[in-house]
C-alpha cells in the first residue's frame, strides 16, 4: 500500500525553499521522481504503507496572508509533456500547485503555440523559472502511429484528409525517418528483419523527438534567454516510473539530461541513443 499525500502546513510556516538556480531545479526534478519511482517500488508486496508527503504552500493555493487574492505565480520548472493519461507531470516529479509551469500536447509536439506558451514563462515568470524541460515517454501512441506509418505508408491513406491528426504524424516523421536512417547506419541494413527493429525505433524516436524539441527551443530562445535558464531533455519509462535521459558517454542514462550545445554534440547524441543499453536491448530481442 502506498499514500501521496499533499501536505499544508500552518498559514505562518516557512515557504518551501525555491530553487536558485537550474542547477537547483534540476536536482529537485530528478530528486522527486526518484522519490516517486522509489516509493512505487517499496509498496510493491510491502506489509507497511509506503507514504510520500509533497508540502505545499498555502499561500500558494491562495491563502495565508493576503487571503482571498491571487497567488503571484512562480514556477521554477517549465515542462512540456504528452497530454497521455499515464503521464501526470507533477505527480511524477512530486510538485504541487504554483511548481511546475505545464504544457501537455499529444507527441509532446514543439507547435507555434507550445513555443508562444514557454515564451510567456520565459518574458514573464523570469524571477523564478529556472528550467526548461521537454519530456517524452515510452510507448507513446502519436510517436508509434509515425513509426506505423513510416514502416508501412498505406496506413496514411486514411490519415490524408484529417488535417489536424496529420499535423502530429507529420511533424514526427522526420524524427521517425533518421531515426531510421541511424539505425540502419550502426546496425546495417539487416537490422530491419530482427524481431525488436519496430520497438526500438519507437523508443529511439521518442528519445530523439524530446532531445530535439528541448535543442529546438533552445536555438529558438537563443541568446534572448535569461543566462541562468537551463533546457533539458527526458523520457518518462512508464514500466519503471523513472525518467531515463540517454547521453555521451553513459549508457544507463537515469535522470534528465542537458540538451546539447550544437549540430556536432545533436549528432553524437544520436548515435548516444542506440548505443544505450535500452535500444540495444530491444534490438537484441
Ligand atoms: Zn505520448
Amino acid at each position: 500500500m502506498l499514500d501521496i499525500i499533499y501536505r499544508c502546513e500552518m498559514l505562518d510556516a516557512p515557504a518551501r525553499p525555491r530553487p536558485a538556480d537550474s542547477a537547483a531545479a534540476l536536482r529537485r526534478l530528478s530528486e522527486g521522481n526518484r522519490d516517486f519511482a522509489a516509493l512505487l517500488d517499496d509498496s510493491v508486496g510491502a506489509n507497511v504503507r509506503a507514504q510520500r508527503i509533497v508540502p505545499v504552500d498555502v499561500r500558494d493555493l491562495g491563502l495565508g496572508a493576503g487571503g482571498g487574492k491571487s497567488p503571484d505565480q512562480h514556477p521554477f520548472a517549465a515542462i512540456l509533456g504528452c497530454s497521455d493519461a499515464r503521464v501526470p507531470l507533477e505527480l511524477i516529479f512530486s510538485e504541487g500547485p504554483n511548481d511546475v509551469f505545464v504544457i501537455r500536447v499529444a507527441g509532446n509536439i514543439l507547435g507555434s503555440e507550445v513555443l508562444g506558451s514557454l515564451k510567456y514563462a520565459i518574458d514573464h515568470l523570469s524571477g523564478s523559472l529556472k528550467l526548461i524541460v521537454v519530456l517524452g515517454h515510452s510507448g507513446c501512441g502519436a510517436v508509434t502511429a509515425a513509426v506505423d506509418v513510416f514502416l508501412s505508408p498505406s496506413q496514411y491513406l486514411p490519415l490524408a484528409t484529417q488535417h489536424s491528426l496529420r499535423a502530429i504524424l507529420d511533424s514526427l516523421l522526420i524524427v521517425v525517418q533518421a531515426s531510421a536512417r541511424q539505425i540502419q547506419s550502426s546496425f546495417g541494413p539487416d537490422v530491419v528483419a530482427r524481431p525488436g527493429y519496430r520497438a526500438a525505433l519507437i523508443e529511439a524516436s521518442i528519445a530523439t523527438h524530446a532531445a530535439l524539441g528541448a535543442y529546438s527551443i533552445q536555438q529558438e530562445i537563443g541568446a534572448g534567454a535569461p543566462a541562468d535558464l537551463q533546457t533539458v531533455y527526458g523520457v518518462y519509462l512508464l514500466e519503471s516510473r523513472r525518467v531515463w535521459a540517454p547521453r555521451v558517454g553513459d549508457m544507463t542514462g537515469t535522470g534528465l539530461a542537458e540538451v546539447p550545445r550544437d549540430h556536432a554534440m545533436f549528432a553524437e547524441l544520436g548515435k548516444a541513443i542506440l548505443q544505450s543499453e535500452r535500444i540495444a536491448s530491444l534490438l537484441a530481442r
